[in-house]
């Protein structure tokens, strides 16, 4: 007995009260890192250990399928393998139940789940049959509205009734209304009806109740604070039975508000659930006391918040670091010196987390980080360069500097959609091995096009040209007029604009960094002295693309948003981007709530930190290949400058403006709303549309310059070719449908 009951003598008074409480509910309220997770893991291993509870009988439920891994790890740790125990997210806990039961409430039990790419389809399919017009009525809009009802179990029909039906409001339940049918009619569930679909079923059948219920006769759900009302009725159906539901979290740790998660759950629960015990936990086993005082200097200026202040026996441990770069770039090579300097024998990558604010931010960590060789893995979200539209920019880029890469033609050939099936690409495949020439030789040949539809064959004229011209123009051309070359005149650009929805925006946002990678290389060799070349870049590019995904567990620093690295913890922590803006986030400037769950999410990143924290901001970013000045966070001016060091901390100027926190208005101006494709397409299209010169508007003896050689003389003219002599880099011929030509 003595040692099977050693682990809970880790816990302390509180922790372990609460481990050994199992009958009737309970309420875990407590700061960050105060141990809650940590008491509910051992909570389930005493009740399998000592209790003899049957492992069938509990269900545990988190939100993020890592929280999820994390808790089964460290309770299959204490009581061992193999137990196949709902340790589950809620989706997936859902899913489950109707996996055996959907046929009760109206579906096949092999239904399938849509994801967010169907359910955006499914609505575009719905505006096109309308023929709406309005640009405001997009997918993502409409989606959360759809999602937002059903999260409030309301029927498209009481939605026109509550909203005044007016012609928008019409529409909208209209769309909500067949978006239902349509997916009923695929036997299709989005995330949002997996659990709606369970509560129904729970609440209407009642031998299903019973049979859940008897079932789960210890209910635990982490991370409470983030329920929202339907998550919430999920967990209170389960657990009316037996009346043992433990749940445990912290209010300042909500983040998920704009998605319905609804603070009152875990601060009502006591009046929910009857005779509830309440623990709370108030010493924070993993940071540094410095780093939990900035914590507390900032949570503090929230005005909906239950006061409470967590302590430590840890020591100070080193103040938290400041550095505001010139740039963003410098930003991320500050930190990749850092990280530089922290590993060695002591510290390893793995110990190191860099948490921003949004996922674009990533690249150029990565960039950094692979220049100096840190191993790292991005968590969530896609490395920014296995991203489809940038794969497909690279593929086109191949091509250009290597007319027989087959491979990447075949990607890209039928991208946008140009009217080539796979079976026409088999054909035109074994053509090219029949005549052992390339692929693009063979898209090449009018005879081909002819054996092609009229519009496929059109789109294979036009597209082997463009290649064909860039191919042979690579040498004169920078790399950023071939990048800018190939999305105006393959069509990819204006692809992405008719489709105008909010993926395609993000894919032009991720083209637009994409072309600052390749602005920074050129800037480099520039600085260098030297001319940059295609193969050159793509090499480059295409070494950091390899670089293995590293395996969890594997020593890498890791990369990953705020918001999805609630409940982990790293001995070191960055946290660039600390800019007004950026963080807090400009969309959260509408709603007075808005700032208060940013500064949650503060919150939540500082008190990920062990041992060091760092703190980052840049005096200029360049996001989505638009620079702007910065004004530093305001959590930044929050904290405690006793706890902080570092050069360039902000000056005093502007903190009284913010006094009386917890609804600032912020004083500066965003400026107009930031249309990517608008950007990118003015960049690119005035440079690529159409050549620049045209034969007739030149002459020999014409002083031009050239957009990568610089001043030349025109020697000679032939056709669309023109010979030029240039003082850096001698005479050049030049295809005048594209050289990035001017007269002087
Ligand atoms: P969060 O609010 O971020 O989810 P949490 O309250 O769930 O945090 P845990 O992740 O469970 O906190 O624990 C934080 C750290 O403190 C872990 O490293 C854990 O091992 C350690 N810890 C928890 N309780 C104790 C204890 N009694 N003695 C020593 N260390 C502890
Ligand atoms: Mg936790």
């Amino acid at each position: 007995m003595q040692q099977i009951m050693e682990y809970l003598n880790k816990l302390n008074p509180e922790q372990r009260e609460a481990a050994l409480h199992l009958d009737g509910p309970l309420l875990i309220l407590a700061g960050a890192g105060s141990g809650k997770t940590s008491t509910m893991t051992h909570r389930i291993a005493y009740m399998i250990r000592e209790k003899g509870i049957s492992p069938y009988n509990v269900l545990a439920v988190t939100f993020t399928n890592k929280a999820a891994k994390e808790m089964r790890d460290r309770v299959e740790t204490l009581v061992g393998e193999g137990l196949n125990m709902w340790i589950l997210t809620f989706h997936a806990a859902c899913l489950r139940i109707l996996r055996m039961h959907a046929d009760r409430v109206g579906y096949e039990k092999n239904f399938v789940v849509y994801d967010p790419d169907d359910q955006k389809t499914v609505i575009r399919n719905a505006l096109k049959e309308r023929a709406v017009e309005d640009k405001k009525m997009t997918p993502a809009y409409i989606l959360s509205i759809i999602s937002d009802c059903k999260e409030k179990e309301i029927s498209p029909e009481e939605y026109e009734r509550t909203n005044g039906e007016n012609p928008k409001v019409r529409l909208i339940a209209d769309i909500y209304k067949s978006y239902e049918q349509t997916l009923k009619k695929n036997n299709a569930m989005d995330f949002d009806d997996l659990i709606l679909r369970a509560v129904q079923l729970l609440s209407e059948e009642e031998d299903v109740r019973l049979f859940f219920q008897n079932k789960f006769r210890y209910i635990m759900v982490d991370e409470y604070q983030d329920t929202n009302y339907l998550q919430y009725r999920f967990v209170k159906l389960l657990a009316e039975q037996h009346n043992n539901l433990c749940v445990v979290g912290d209010d300042d740790q909500c983040i998920y508000q704009w998605r319905g998660a609804d603070i009152n759950n875990i601060l009502d629960f006591e009046k929910d659930f009857r005779g509830a015990k309440v623990i709370k936990l108030e010493q924070n086993y993993r940071s540094n006391a410095n780093i939990l005082a900035a914590a507390h200097s900032v949570i503090k200026n929230n005005r909906g918040r239950k006061e409470k202040e967590l302590w430590t026996d840890k020591e100070k441990g080193e103040k938290l670091r400041y550095y505001r770069a010139d740039d963003d770039k410098e930003e991320a090579r500050f930190i990749a010196a850092e990280i530089d300097r922290l590993c060695g024998p002591a510290r390893s990558y793995s110990d190191i987390a860099v948490l921003y604010r949004t996922n674009a931010q990533s690249r150029r960590f990565e960039d950094a980080f692979f220049g100096k060789g840190i191993p790292y893995r991005v968590l969530g979200g896609f490395r920014y360069y296995d991203r489809k539209e940038v794969k497909d920019m690279m593929s086109y880029m191949r091509v250009v500097q290597n007319p027989s890469d087959d491979l990447s033609l075949e990607r890209i050939m039928n991208e946008p959609k140009r009217g080539v099936g796979d079976k026409s690409v088999e054909k035109l495949k074994a053509l090219a091995r029949v005549r052992k020439e390339s692929l693009l030789a063979v898209l090449s040949d009018p005879e081909v096009w002819e054996g092609l539809s009229a519009a496929a064959g059109k789109n294979m004229e036009e597209l082997s040209a463009v290649i064909n011209l860039l191919a042979q123009e690579r040498e004169n051309l920078k790399v950023s007029d071939i990048y800018d070359a190939l999305l105006v005149r393959t069509g990819y650009l204006s692809a992405l604009e008719k489709q105008n929805t909010v993926e395609s925006e993000s894919r032009v946002e991720n083209l637009l960094e994409f072309k600052s990678a390749i602005y920074d290389y050129e800037k480099e060799k520039e600085d260098a002295g030297e001319l940059g070349t295609l193969s050159e870049f793509l090499e480059k590019i295409s070494l950091m693309a390899e670089v293995d995904n590293h395996e969890a567990g594997e020593n890498a620093v890791v990369l990953m948003t705020l918001h999805s690295s609630k409940g982990l913890e790293f001995p070191v922590v960055f946290m660039p981007g600390m800019e007004d803006g950026l963080f807090p986030s400009w969309r959260s400037f509408d709603k007075k709530e808005g700032i208060e769950e940013e500064r949650r999410l503060c919150y939540v990143g500082i008190t990920r930190a062990m041992e060091r924290l760092y703190l980052t901001s840049s005096e200029y970013r360049t996001m989505y290949g638009k620079g702007e000045h910065t004004r530093e966070s305001l959590f930044l001016r929050e904290i405690d400058k006793s706890l902080i060091e570092g050069d360039g901390i902000w000056a005093d100027k502007g903190f009284d403006r913010y006094s009386g926190i917890g609804d600032p208005t912020p004083d500066f101006s965003l400026g107009e709303p930031f249309r990517p494709f608008a950007h990118m397409k003015s960049a690119a299209e005035t440079k690529a549309a159409k050549p620049v010169l045209s034969a007739s508007e030149l002459a020999p003896g014409d002083k031009v310059s050239h957009n990568k050689f610089g001043q030349g003389l025109i020697i000679s003219l032939e056709g669309n070719t023109a010979s030029v002599a240039f003082d850096s880099v001698g005479i050049k011929k030049l295809a005048l449908d594209i050289a990035p030509l001017k007269k002087v």
